[in-house]
């Protein structure tokens, strides 16, 4: 769904903007530690020079103190035993202690008190080198110009020592602090960046949880997908199949459009549809698919041998539902079946059976079985209408008892043909036929003998004709046959054909053979002998009266010939 897709880019987007600010702060604390730590390292260096500094300074102090030491020796070795060597070292000193002093000077410029004091002794220094050089003359001022000079060492090494000790706690405490806000720049910096790695972490987590439901979601919506479009397929099929079904035009078209249909409604299945006979004692094949081994390829069954006909609803059989099959099948039946009722007007009048050879197999069609039975029902209710209207039809133009067009159809039949005979300038040929004596069978041999006559005779004369041609029952035991595009002379063959197959008939009643039956035939040819229904149908009538006259079992044509081969073996007259 949407919001789950913005949420998830939103999510993206707050974690690109998140690395950002965790890079950024990131470098931001690294440059503040580095600072940091860089201005304290500045810090305790100073310090730490201070007090070298200082530490240098009282080393010049201490230096210059041995140098007054090395003067006052020197110069009271000159004094005990007047060696010039020791009053040239004594000057030497001296030298060497201006020089120091120099130094010294040089080194506490920058604290005034400190400079102070070395300019003092840089008087007293330069004093005691004029009272080394005049050593002998004024030897009480060297021993108070070196006291002097040491009493102001002395008071600078104090100095020293205090600020000594001021910078060293100065350098202690730099340090401390220094270690503390490092301590302090890590710590936030750390919190900081594992503030910001949280977010990141948490982020990251529901963006992983945005993914996996976009993906539950996508997976939902393939699978909505997936199922409507099974809806679409199964729909047009639907549609496709009512569409063709309703242009069949009689049952056995529709039962095989219907088949088709449902073998690409559940491919991969096998199966067949079985419509009840007449009688309605057997569920007759009259479709199927798949043939299956031991499956579909058989002829039907009796009503009973199918447990969902029996129970009057679909039936699934599986074999983790039910041990029970239906007895329907040639050989095994198989594991997995579906048989449903093929129900119109409440009327049971048939059953499909879907045989899944495969757990797969059944899933799809369990999956597609609603329509599979509105295929059912559309197909029950289609074919019970065509079988209707055939049944309608054949009492409308059949003649019950013998199966063959009645007289109304004929004299449709008749027009037609005729017009049509007129039109592409062919013949026409019209038989009158009459079975001779036929009321002796009923007389003799009682009303059913007669029916049954009268049936083998039809069945003979519709055997004895060409499938265009039509055979109709006129009336009692009199029949007419149309030929169209036929000449005389066929016509009067096919006639005298006609003759010798009835003539050879050998009709048994119960067991009892009958007489022999014969027919007499009158033959009329348009255009030759009338172009109009009933001068025809007279002019065959009056051919087979004449027929009749002339002894029976005969051919006669409309001009009153008979056939010479014609003969009556019944012996009638
Ligand atoms: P012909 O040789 O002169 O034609 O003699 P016929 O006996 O055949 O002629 P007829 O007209 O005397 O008798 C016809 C009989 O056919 C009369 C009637 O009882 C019988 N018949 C008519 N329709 C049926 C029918 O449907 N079944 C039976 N069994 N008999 C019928
Ligand atoms: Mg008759
Ligand atoms: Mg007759």
């Amino acid at each position: 769904m949407p919001p789950f897709s913005a949420k998830s880019f939103s999510g993206r987007s707050r974690i690109v903007w998140l690395l950002i600010v965790f890079a950024t702060t990131t470098i931001c604390l690294g440059s503040i530690v580095a600072m940091v730590i860089y201005a304290d390292a500045h810090d305790s260096i100073a310090a730490q020079n201070l007090v070298t500094h200082t530490q240098e300074v009282r080393l010049s102090l201490a230096t210059t103190s041995a140098q007054l030491d090395r003067i006052e020796l020197n110069g009271e070795l000159y004094l005990a035993t007047g060696n010039k060597a020791d009053l040239h070292a004594a000057q030497d000193a001296t030298v060497a202690l201006n020089s120091l002093v120099a130094q010294l000077e040089a080194l506490v410029q920058s604290n005034p008190e400190q400079e102070t004091q070395t300019r003092r002794l840089r008087s007293v220094s330069a004093t005691l080198a004029q009272d080394v050089d005049a050593l002998t003359a004024h030897r009480d001022l060297v021993g108070r110009d070196v006291v002097a000079c040491r009493r102001i060492l002395g008071l600078m090494e104090d100095q020293e020592g205090i600020l000594l000790e001021q910078r060293g706690a100065q350098a202690r405490r730099e340090n401390h602090d220094s270690m503390v806000r490092r301590a302090i720049v890590i710590v936030v910096g750390t919190i900081l960046i594992l503030v910001l790695f949280g977010f990141l972490i948490r982020d990251a987590v529901r963006s992983g949880h945005y993914e996996e439901r976009l993906s539950q979601t996508n997976a939902q919506l393939r699978s909505t997908v997936g199922r409507l479009e099974v809806q679409a397929f199964e729909s047009k099929l639907l549609i496709d199949a009512r569409d063709e079904v309703s242009l069949c035009l009689d049952a056995e078209q529709a039962e095989k459009s219907t088949v088709r249909y449902l073998s690409e409604l559940v491919p991969g299945t096998a199966g067949s549809l079985c419509i009840v006979n007449n009688s309605r004692q057997f569920m007759e094949n009259v479709a199927s698919w798949g043939l299956v081994p031991g499956s579909a390829a058989f002829e039907g069954f009796a009503p009973e041998c199918c447990c969902a006909l029996r129970s009057g609803r679909a039936r699934w059989r599986r074999p983790e539902q039910s041990e029970i099959h239906c007895t329907h099948f040639l050989g095994a039946p198989p594991e997995r079946y579906l048989c449903l009722p093929v129900v119109a007007h409440g009327d049971a009048m048939g059953v499909v059976t879907i045989e899944c050879s495969s757990p797969e197999a059944a899933a799809v069609v369990e999956a597609r079985e609603e329509s599979v039975v509105s295929l059912a029902e559309m197909a029950a209710m289609a074919i019970s209408g065509l079988r209707l209207r055939e049944r309608l039809e054949r009492q409308s133009i059949r003649d019950g008892m013998t199966g063959l067009f009645n007289r109304s159809f004929m004299e449709v039949a008749l027009e037609r043909e005729l017009h049509r005979s007129v039109r592409q300038q062919k013949e026409l040929a019209v038989m009158m036929v009459d079975i001779d004596h036929f009321k002796q069978f009923n007389d003799t041999f009682g009303h059913e003998a007669g029916d049954l006559v009268l049936r083998q005779v039809a069945d003979a004369l519709r055997l004895g004709v060409r499938s265009e041609d039509i055979v109709c029952r006129f009336g009692g035991e009199e029949f007419v046959i149309i030929l169209p595009e036929m000449t005389a002379e066929s016509a009067l063959q096919r006639a005298e054909y006609l003759r010798q197959l009835v003539e050879e008939l050998a009709p048994r009643y119960h067991g009892q053979p009958l007489r022999q039956v014969t027919i007499s035939i009158g033959l009329a040819v348009a255009p030759l002998n009338g172009d109009v229904v009933e001068e025809l149908l007279r002019s065959a009538d009056r051919a087979m009266y004449v027929a009749k006259h002339r002894g029976r079992n005969k051919v006669a044509q409309t001009d009153g010939s008979i056939m010479a081969f014609g003969e009556n073996r019944s012996g009638a007259s």
